[in-house]
């Protein structure tokens, strides 16, 4: 199946050219004639499966079929979770227009940064807004736009804009639409909190669940490597150094951990950069331009400044901290092996997170085995269980470590981890 058999106009097929976009991936395919029917559309899908493209492109036709009768008036809103997935949906949907017939204006709106410029950029309107709920909110209140006109409402990552709490934001966003509207909406997880959203939004929604064509199967290699928690840093440099790993986003739990890996990693001139909420819009999108044009080889984020990046052909990612959540780890993996390319997982599990990472393992349905890097074994007394080979046993009851008081965290994995 082609682009040109879904029935696209011939800019925007220019435009699918432009981008090098030989074939629709699944999710494009049966998404896109489905929205153009008008029909609400509940997709299942991961970011990298080209699930933007999907909803920009069916957008576009539909804004191009109807072109505006007097002034612009703003008839497409897309929600979406944090700043950098803002400007990423954007920039596709701005690539994706650029040789429409009528020029259609796309605004970004999110958070971080001050409110001014953004209210004089949607003077005059907008056709789509790409926006964060939150700054949206805001600049309905200063009466900077309004919904009144909106024909079609997406919900990019829903699931994340739920785990990130803008589930007040997106009700009082929500009451705000006109009732008469299209709903397309995409989530890669579906807990029973994003099903009762999609149930309250959609309207005899086309569900579309794709499985990854082999084509476009992301083949992500996942690694689990066994070493103490005070080596990692080390044991990150010895790799990126011996494998000649050129580009990798290396995950951690907090802001401080960012800064602090990234620094040691600066002082043996491997060039890192922190990339965390802390950090202003501008210095964020410095460290993601240098990143993406290879000038800088490491990012240390945490996860949720990670969200929604989408870097072409990131090779690997390293979980030096273990996210909380199998969907964290989900989310973090999917980083890598974007739109059919492979990848590579690792994952840097030590003796007090071995028994958590046993949990995201059973929940992703994996067995991974624990390697050990030449060098860099865990020490007997900290060595992970699975891999003990006669040294100190590990007392569950101690919280993992022998003489480590248990933390409430321990405690809760710990209970977590006998009712399974
Ligand atoms: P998304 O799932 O929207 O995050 O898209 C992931 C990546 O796939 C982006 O880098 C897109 O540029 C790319 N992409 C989208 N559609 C296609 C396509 N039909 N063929 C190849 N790459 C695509």
């Amino acid at each position: 199946m082609s682009f040109s058999s879904l029935g696209l106009s011939p800019a925007l097929l220019r435009a699918i050219q432009a981008s090098a976009y030989a074939v629709p991936t699944p999710i494009q395919l049966a998404a896109i004639p489905a929205a153009l029917q008008g029909r609400d559309v509940l997709g299942s899908a991961q970011t990298g499966s080209g699930k933007t493209a999907a909803f920009a492109l069916a957008l576009l036709q539909q804004l191009q079929d109807r072109p505006p009768q007097r002034a612009r008036r703003l008839r497409a809103l897309i929600l979406v979770p944090t700043r950098e997935l803002s400007a990423q949906v954007g920039e596709e949907i701005r690539k994706l227009a650029q040789h429409l017939p009528q020029a259609l204006k796309v605004s970004i709106v999110f958070g971080g940064v001050s409110l001014n410029p953004q209210m004089l950029r949607l003077r005059g309107g907008s056709d789509i807004v790409v926006a964060t709920p939150g700054r949206l909110l805001d600049l309905l209140d200063h009466n900077a736009l309004s919904l009144g006109s909106v024909s079609t409402l997406v919900l990019d990552e829903a699931d994340r804009l739920l785990d990130l709490g803008f589930a007040e934001e997106l009700a009082r966003l929500l009451a705000l639409l006109p009732a008469q509207r299209q709903n397309l909406f995409f989530s890669a997880t579906f807990p029973p909190a994003v099903q009762a959203l999609a149930q309250t939004l959609l309207r005899d929604p086309v569900r579309v669940e794709v499985l990854p064509a082999p084509q476009t199967q992301p083949a992500i290699a996942q690694r689990a490597i066994a070493v103490d928690a005070g080596r990692r840093t080390q044991l990150l440099r010895h790799l990126i150094q011996l494998n000649h790993w050129r580009r990798v986003l290396v995950f951690v739990a907090t802001k401080h951990a960012a800064e602090v890996v990234a620094d040691k990693l600066r002082k043996v001139r491997i060039y890192a950069e922190p990339f965390h909420g802390e950090l202003s819009q501008g210095k964020r999108t410095q460290v993601l331009a240098d990143f993406k044009a290879s000038r800088l080889k490491v990012v240390v984020a945490t996860d949720v400044a990670a969200r929604g990046l989408d870097i072409a052909q990131l090779p690997v990612v390293v979980n030096f901290d273990l996210p909380r959540s199998a969907v964290d780890y989900t989310h973090r993996i999917g980083r890598t092996g974007r739109a059919g390319e492979s990848g590579l997982a690792v994952s840097f599990v030590s003796a007090d997170t071995e028994a958590h990472f046993r949990l995201i393992e059973k929940r992703q349905g994996l067995s991974l085995a624990l390697e050990q890097i030449e060098g860099f074994e865990p020490l007997p007394s900290a060595m992970p269980s699975a891999m003990s080979t006669g040294g100190t046993p590990i007392d569950p009851s101690s919280g993992g470590i022998k003489g480590k008081r248990p933390s409430k965290k321990d405690k809760l994995r710990q209970a977590a981890a006998g009712g399974q």
